[in-house]
């Protein structure tokens, strides 16, 4: 890269990574661009750091996160004017991002002493003799690589919960919010200034790609399915455990009993919210027949009221200047194969901006329907019934997250749905749910950030048991009798032998 021709494409000038808005070219972010040796001395630093934090202990690492947490919400409205320039994204969904971030910090800081401090483990009668004992331990150093879309949500989504698990973090923000990424930890050392405990580095992918061979301990990966197979090979040269939060391509399904409004208001806040960037928006949705037409009305009407443009509006730019090419061949190959646009349509894409397009009766081999598309788009198709809804909708790869609408049966079908997550009557609440787990299963990746299951991903069970009695039914040892095996025998006959 030389010089910034495209707003929103990152361009490296004299080693430093630039960051540009998608919506006006203006410069966002200046840092350095980090080599080989600057990752791994950042990895090297985060060791000894994340030695110091973890002998913090809960109590005091609670405080530090809290009075963090304190700090973002004090300067929200300056963190999500950074995220509006640097991304485009409109500042009133800055604002609801950020929100969304305090609280997690919040939930991991005062709960992690709770789910992963020391506890006793119930024994059994096998055993009976030695009292059980468990307690997560810090990996120690968490490489967290996120992407652009939410700069602020997803890295905190792990980088919290690795936090107050007791690690040191060394995040490789997206090239296109690197000024967001930096924001972060910057704030962050002005509760913890004693030790690197959460730093950045820099670049391209290839700084990513030299983060998952530094040696760290895990790796938390946000972003792509394609950068998410190339991330897993990079570890498994190092046996580096990853957790993946990949790509997806959400279905929402309506069903007869749906509340039809709502349903609408939802379907479009789900899919069109920060422009349709959103891993976990609305991308395809499934009405049954006999509600179709109402639903799509009143989803055109909804649709069509919102504003695009630079300031102050509904939807913003486009992050990512290539992006605009992948959402208009998605619509031109649904328009093409027989679907029909009802808002919007391939003269929607006018870049940066992607205007609100709705397309019904888009076949399901459409790469409308099977892609990721991220952009204010939508797909509405009729289907039967709910049973249709459910097949059409768990026949990708992906299965991050889902929504169903409806009464009587709405959550048999959101448990039906192959998605790590769903939400019934709304779309993306789980997100914001700190007591929830969020991930996603097949090409959506693995393992879970937020909540309990989001604090265990950062610590490694250690498991003790602690001798309390003399062992009435000696076993493992040599000085066990041919007796004592025969009581064995006989003991476990009468326990388990029913
Ligand atoms: P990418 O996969 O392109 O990039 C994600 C991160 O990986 C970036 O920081 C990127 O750096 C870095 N990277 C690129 N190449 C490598 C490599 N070889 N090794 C290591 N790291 C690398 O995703 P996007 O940034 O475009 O984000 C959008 C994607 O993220 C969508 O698919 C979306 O669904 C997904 N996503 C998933 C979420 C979830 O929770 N499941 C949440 C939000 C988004 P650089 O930017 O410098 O190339």
């Amino acid at each position: 890269m030389t010089a910034v021709q495209i707003p929103g494409n990152p361009v490296i000038e004299a080693g430093q990574l630039v960051s540009t808005s998608p919506a006006t070219g203006v410069e966002a972010g200046r840092l350095p661009v980090a080599t080989d040796a600057d990752v791994q001395r950042a990895v090297d630093r985060a060791r000894t750091a994340g030695e110091w934090w973890a002998g913090l202990g809960f109590t005091a690492r609670r405080e530090r996160l809290l009075r963090w947490r304190a700090l973002l919400a004090k300067r929200i409205e300056q963190l999500a004017e950074l995220v509006h320039v640097e991304g485009g994204k409109p500042v009133a969904d800055a604002i609801v991002e950020i929100v969304t971030a305090i609280e997690h910090i919040d939930w991991a800081a005062r709960n992690a002493n709770r789910v992963l401090g020391p506890r006793r483990v119930r024994s059994r009668l096998i055993l009976a003799e030695f009292s059980g004992h468990l307690e997560y331990q810090p990996f120690g150093v968490i490489g967290v690589i996120g992407p652009w879309n939410y700069p602020v949500f997803t890295p905190i989504g792990s980088a919290a919960y690795a936090l107050a698990a007791g690690n040191a973090v060394v995040l490789k923000p997206s090239e296109y919010t690197p000024a967001v990424g930096q924001w972060l930890v910057d704030s962050f050392a002005e509760v913890v200034p004693e030790q690197p405990v959460f730093t950045a580095v820099h670049g391209l992918g290839d700084v990513g790609a030299a983060l998952c061979r530094s040696g760290v301990n895990k790796l938390a990966f946000t972003g792509s399915t394609a950068t998410a197979r190339k991330v897993m090979a990079a570890c498994a040269e190092t046996l580096t455990p990853v957790l993946i939060e990949g790509g997806g391509k959400d279905a929402m399904i309506v069903d007869s009993d749906a509340d039809l409004d709502a349903a609408a208001e939802a379907c479009v806040w789900g899919g069109m919210t920060n422009a349709g960037q959103t891993c976990i928006g609305i991308e395809r949705v499934y009405a049954v027949d006999e509600v179709f037409d109402t639903f799509v009305d009143k989803v055109v009407t909804r649709a069509g009221r919102l504003t695009v443009g630079p300031e102050g509006t509904d939807i913003g730019p486009i992050t990512m200047p290539g992006q605009v090419d992948v959402i208009r061949r998605h619509i031109e190959a649904a328009v093409s194969s027989g679907g029909r646009a009802v808002l919007g349509g391939p003269s929607a894409v006018q870049p940066p901006y992607v205007h609100p397009t709705v397309l019904v009766d888009v076949p399901e081999e459409s790469a409308a329907v099977r892609e990721e598309t991220f952009g204010p788009t939508l797909t509405i198709n009729r289907v039967r019934d709910a049973d249709e809804a459910l097949a059409r909708a768990n026949a990708l790869p992906y299965g991050l997250g889902g929504s169903v609408f409806g009464r009587r049966r709405a959550v048999a079908i959101a448990r039906r749905l192959r998605s790590g997550m769903a939400s019934v009557n709304s779309t993306l609440t789980f997100a914001g749910m700190s007591t929830l787990p969020f991930g996603g299963v097949g090409d959506s990746g693995f393992g879970r950030i937020h909540g309990e299951d989001g604090l265990r991903e950062f610590g490694r069970a250690k498991a003790i048991t602690r001798r309390r009695a003399r062992s009435l039914l000696p076993s493992m040892t040599f000085e066990r009798t041919p007796t004592d095996v025969a009581r064995l025998v006989k003991a476990i006959k009468v326990m388990y032998g029913r």
